[in-house]
């Protein structure tokens, strides 16, 4: 055996994750560009200085007050039972996985989409099968349901909007996958819920049809709030209680509780920079679908385009001249997240130059 003695699959893998470079404009991992306003700092800094005081002690194993405050946050008539949260929604699935995948068992989704989940079916020992979406990304919804039917999966793995591509998936495809599915799982994966497009409807409003439908979120995109490693699902109280089997001891910090809290207090602020980002995002669909590039139609905070024969070429370019985005998604085309208009011009500009 080699050194060290890594298991045989995991042997000259990567890991996962985008570059963090310290550049000026930074459009590349989907993060809000606002921060938080000082008042909703110190009343974070409160919580934190009130949860230090008992920091000899573990936490709430059930977060039970995070979890009302979740359920709160999402209405629709969502109950604490409902709610389950870990470290970032990459946790919340990576249990789902753990708890609802393993040998024997299928997970699946449609590519392009989210690089993470082959990851958190081979860290399960699930099997990972992946769909394909049509040209234009959206999901063939009739392949789709035969796929579904032919693999049985154990957990199928959706988002809505799709990362990398921003396709939001049609209301009426949910229903159709979670009875397709049968007893197995169809975790719609809201991380970009709060983005969505006007008219588009959230998976939440099916919770109360499908009792195998799972919705995740988070705190990281719209919430602005990436650096607290929060995020979490409604589903039916069946599935929270599974994961508790597997998730660790105490895997919520009391920091991270207080934290998150805190900034669910200040929701409305946090939140509030979404129209302005929406806004953003569909102009720069336009201003880029008038440089005669191929833009896929975006429900989310970023926008993928191209193609470009040597997209390297292009993201090194832009890098070059201090603005940062992401290398991913198929072959030629590169993803770009919304910022500030500020951000964006220079963006723009950058872009121009380089094309030129
Ligand atoms: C960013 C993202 C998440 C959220 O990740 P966190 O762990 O909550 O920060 C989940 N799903 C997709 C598709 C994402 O792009």
């Amino acid at each position: 055996m080699s050194w060290p003695p890594l298991r045989e699959e995991l042997k000259g893998i990567e890991p996962y994750g985008a570059p963090q470079l310290d550049v000026p404009v930074q459009l590349n991992v989907n993060e809000n560009p606002y921060g938080p306003s000082p008042e909703c700092v110190a009343d974070i800094a409160r919580a934190v200085s009130e949860a230090a005081t008992t920091l000899n002690r573990y936490p709430d194993r059930e977060f039970t007050e995070l979890r009302a405050a979740l359920a709160a946050y999402l209405g629709h008539g969502v109950t604490p039972e409902q709610v389950w949260a870990a470290n970032g929604s990459n946790e919340v699935m990576l249990q789902l996985l753990q708890a609802f995948g393993g040998p024997g068992r299928v997970a699946l989704s449609f590519a392009p989409t989210y690089s993470m989940y082959p990851e958190y079916a081979r860290d399960s020992l699930t099997e990972w099968v992946a769909g394909r979406r049509e040209t234009d990304f959206s999901l063939d919804l009739d392949h789709a349901h035969d796929l579904v039917k032919e693999q049985q999966p154990s957990v199928v793995l959706l988002p809505s909007p799709n990362n990398p591509t921003g396709t939001a998936l049609p209301f009426d495809a949910i229903a159709t996958l979670c009875e397709a599915a049968g007893d197995g799982l169809v975790v719609i994966d809201e991380a970009y819920g709060e983005f969505r497009r006007e008219g588009v409807r959230s998976a939440i409003e099916l919770l109360p049809e499908h009792r195998n439908l799972v919705v995740t979120r988070t705190m990281s995109k719209a919430f602005a709030a990436a650096g607290l490693r929060l995020g979490y699902l409604a589903a039916d109280p069946a599935i929270c209680d599974a994961i508790r089997v597997v998730r660790l001891p105490y895997h919520l910090s009391a920091v991270t509780q207080a934290t998150a809290l805190a900034a669910l207090r200040h929701a409305p602020e946090l939140l509030g920079k979404v129209d302005e980002l929406r806004a953003e995002r569909d102009a720069t669909v336009d201003w880029l679908r008038a440089q005669g590039l191929a833009v896929a139609d975006s429900d989310a905070n970023f926008a993928l385009f191209g193609t470009f024969e040597d997209r390297h070429a292009v993201w090194q370019g832009l890098l070059d001249r201090g603005v940062l985005i992401r290398e991913t998604g198929p072959d030629g085309w590169l993803r770009v997240s919304i910022g500030t208009a500020d951000e964006m011009m220079a963006f723009k500009k950058a872009l121009t130059e380089v094309l030129r």
